[in-house]
């Protein structure tokens, strides 16, 4: 039996019998067990705007610094002010994010959003949280096929463990084809004008989408809402590449 075959069965006992998203084993009250945490929490050195990975030969030249931004950032800095990622998109998060969204896996936006939930607390001890928390949403033609948008089911989430307004004033107006092998000039362009506000959003804000590529579409939800008022936009996602 495969490794995504016991992902599938663990995922299935885990909603009855609330075990771990990931190994199926253990009884937890998040939805994750503390060897999973151990095992999926760690991002390794990374962007502090991105959360980018940083290559240890990237900054050989100069002081290891745990507050530094990649090249990419320095050059041109994103709209958003900093991305907060509870984990890489990798194995085995990748196959939890797939079966969330296709398969309607929903406890792993759950497990995931605690990993989230955990990440946040530690970014925020010298600041305040932002005002409103506002999912990245999908066109209502995607939402119809799918069901659900799985960015919404974790701004709820968080949005109740942290005590922080959920605001659904962003909408989706234009359906954007699949991002996957464009060019970060091709997402732009299908990306412009993709998003509309309903209504004024505070000044601080925080987008939350599952998973962070290239980061095009929330700088495209970010510079919308910065445009309409809106101070600072921080991004917080399940995974980032
Ligand atoms: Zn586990
Ligand atoms: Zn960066």
């Amino acid at each position: 039996m495969s490794f995504f075959d016991n992902l599938r069965r663990a995922a299935e006992k885990s909603l009855a019998y609330s075990n771990c998203s990931f190994c199926g084993l253990e009884q937890t009250e998040i939805g994750i067990c503390t060897p999973c945490l151990s095992a999926v929490e760690p991002m390794g050195r990374s962007c502090r705007t991105c959360a980018s990975p940083i290559e240890a030969s990237q900054t050989a030249q100069s002081e290891p610094d745990a507050g530094s931004s990649c090249g990419q950032c320095l050059q041109k800095p994103p709209a958003f002010q900093k991305v907060i990622a509870a984990t890489r998109y990798k194995f085995p998060v990748d196959k939890a994010l797939s079966e969330l969204k296709f398969n309607k896996q929903l406890h792993f936006a759950r497990s995931l959003s605690h990993v989230l939930e955990r990440r946040v607390r530690l970014s925020y001890q010298d600041t305040s949280y932002p005002e409103a928390l506002v999912a990245i949403p999908l066109h209502p033609k995607r939402l119809s096929e799918r069901g659900f948008n799985q960015s919404e089911i974790i701004t709820k989430h968080l949005a109740n463990t942290l005590s922080i307004p959920h605001n659904n004033a962003l909408t989706r107006i234009k359906d954007t084809p699949h991002q996957i092998g464009l060019s970060e000039k091709q997402r732009r362009k299908n990306l412009n004008n993709a998003f509309y506000l309903q209504k004024p959003l505070p000044s601080h804000i925080a987008l939350i989408d599952d998973v962070v590529t290239t980061g095009s579409t929330v700088s495209e939800a970010a510079k919308l809402c910065l445009q309409n008022g809106v101070k600072q936009v921080d991004v917080w996602c399940l995974a980032k590449t």
